[in-house]
């Protein structure tokens, strides 16, 4: 737990904030972001989570305000454009019922493993909340929140049932060079509400039970955005062999089992994750012996299984981000085309591929035509089955918030 009392406070005098007309323009269309250079004019320097009210140069109007975030060329976060508001404990309050009314449809969907909040496309910029069933995981990417997490907090118990509330860090926010999570207290996987769980998380997908470690697990411990992607897999895996790269804990081998698959292969380059996979295998009532799990690289497991003339009728490759910079990029390409290649070497004929991909500096159209070409230059026919994108709780607000891309293709020599 912590002492919110020592929590700095956000200043009680606003950042006054001038932009340049672009930005102007950005702004009134209701894009979340203020890059540090489009920013002409300011009335004072601020600290992280002071509010930024940006006001038109012409007439004055009010245009945003937002979280002030001085080590980010983000610089300003917007929570609300257009219209003032007050910013606090009641206004994310309404954020946060909207979020949750939007996730409405995933009940019927025997769905209790969630993302609650995908941070600016639900108002919240650089924060997300999952839930697993009753317990939320609340991830910041910034420390423009600390100054806020108290009325964030009392907001999410005013509109929000849960049990417990797990922090997560972002990989910067514990590294940064303030390192502002350590100065207040705060650590990544602490428990800030609610009482210690008995065990790990437990959630329901598309009527498949799973665990998650909160405090440990990547991200926030489960990969919620492949939802969609993981049912249809579903679909295509009856009374096939199933390989599944980047596995993690299973997400797509339980899937595939529930679907009839005759066997799967799971290769990921974590044992805690292989572990858990067979947890959340055996949770559901599926045979371990048709389960292998390889715990590798993946590059060098695909590779090793190409030598040994392995073959399956499906393969799935869920990498994680490999370019989210403009510098990664290029190595970035060459790792997808290799991954296809291998995909597709280790399939026989008539088998199914799933690729996808996280990266968002990599669009769809780029990541289509990367994979037909790779297909079609190693001698490979695909018959695209389909084009797939975002779950429904991860809603695309504003063109940077879409980044997940994936295919079904069918594969013949
Ligand atoms: N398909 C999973 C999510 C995959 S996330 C699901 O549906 O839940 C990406 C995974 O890639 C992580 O489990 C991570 O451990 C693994 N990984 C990252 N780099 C890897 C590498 N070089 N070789 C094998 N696994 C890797």
């Amino acid at each position: 737990m912590i002492d919110f009392e020592k929590l700095p406070a956000a200043a009680d005098k606003n950042i006054s904030v001038r932009v340049k007309s672009a930005a102007e323009r950005a702004l009134r269309q209701g894009h979340p972001w203020v890059y540090e250079d489009a920013i002409v004019k300011q009335s004072h320097l601020g600290n992280a989570g002071d509010l930024a009210v940006v006001y038109d140069r012409e007439k004055n109007n009010f245009l945003a305000v937002g979280l002030y975030d001085p080590l980010s060329p983000i610089r300003i976060k917007v929570l609300q454009s257009l219209q003032p508001k007050r910013i606090n404990r009641g206004f994310f309050a309404e954020k946060l019922k909207a979020a949750s009314m939007k996730r409405q449809p995933l009940i019927n969907q025997k769905t209790t493993g969630y993302r609650l909040v995908y941070g600016e496309s639900d108002g919240f910029p650089a924060l997300v909340v999952d839930r697993y069933g009753d317990a939320l995981a609340l991830k910041l990417y910034s420390s423009v929140w600390i100054p806020h997490l108290k009325a964030l907090l009392e907001a999410l118990g005013d509109t929000i049932s849960f049990d417990r509330l797990v922090l997560r860090l972002s990989r910067t926010l514990q590294t940064d060079r303030l390192n502002v999570g350590k100065l207040y207290g705060l650590n990544d996987g602490q428990r800030l509400l609610g009482d210690a769980a008995p065990g790990p998380a437990q959630f329901v997908e598309n009527g498949l039970l799973f665990q998650a470690d909160m405090a440990k697990g990547h991200k926030t411990g489960f990969f919620f955005d492949q939802r969609d992607n993981r049912l249809k897999a579903r679909e295509w895996a009856g009374g096939r062999r199933v390989l599944d790269v980047f596995s993690y804990t299973g997400g797509f081998s339980v899937n595939a089992l529930a679907g009839g698959a005759r066997s799967v292969t799971a290769l990921d380059a974590s044992a805690p994750a292989l572990e858990t996979l067979k947890v959340n295998v055996e949770n559901n009532g599926y045979d371990l012996a048709n389960v292998d799990v390889i715990a590798a690289d993946a590059f060098a497991g695909m590779w090793q299984m190409i030598e040994s003339k392995r073959k399956f009728n499906m393969v799935v490759v869920d990498p994680p981000a490999f370019a989210n910079s403009r510098a990664s990029m290029r190595k970035a390409v060459t790792a997808y085309r290799r991954l296809v290649e291998m995909a597709l070497r280790l399939l026989a004929n008539d088998g199914v591929l799933f690729m996808a991909s996280c990266s968002n500096r990599i669009d769809a159209e780029m990541f289509y035509e990367l994979v037909t070409r790779s297909a079609s230059v190693a001698g490979f026919k695909l018959d695209v089955l389909e084009k797939t994108g975002h779950a429904l709780d991860h809603p695309i607000g504003f063109p940077e918030a879409a980044y997940l891309k994936a295919i079904f293709a069918r594969v013949t020599k």
